[in-house]
């Protein structure tokens, strides 16, 4: 169970989409992003990807 098998991590840019971005500020720039996950991290939310494509 890592990101790296997700079904909702994005690994161009090593991010989670489970949820829609999140507000973040970026020096005086407000923006909204996805957040960044390491490929061996993983949390509770976690789907294998073959389960979503069968659902
Ligand atoms: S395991 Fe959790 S943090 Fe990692 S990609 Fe999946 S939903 Fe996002």
């Amino acid at each position: 169970m890592k990101c790296e098998t997700c079904a909702f991590y994005q690994a161009e840019k090593s991010q989670c989409r489970r949820n829609a971005p999140v507000p973040m500020t970026q020096g005086n720039a407000a923006t909204a992003q996805w957040p960044t996950v390491a490929a061996d991290d993983w949390c509770g939310e976690y789907q294998a990807k073959d389960a979503t494509k069968a659902a």
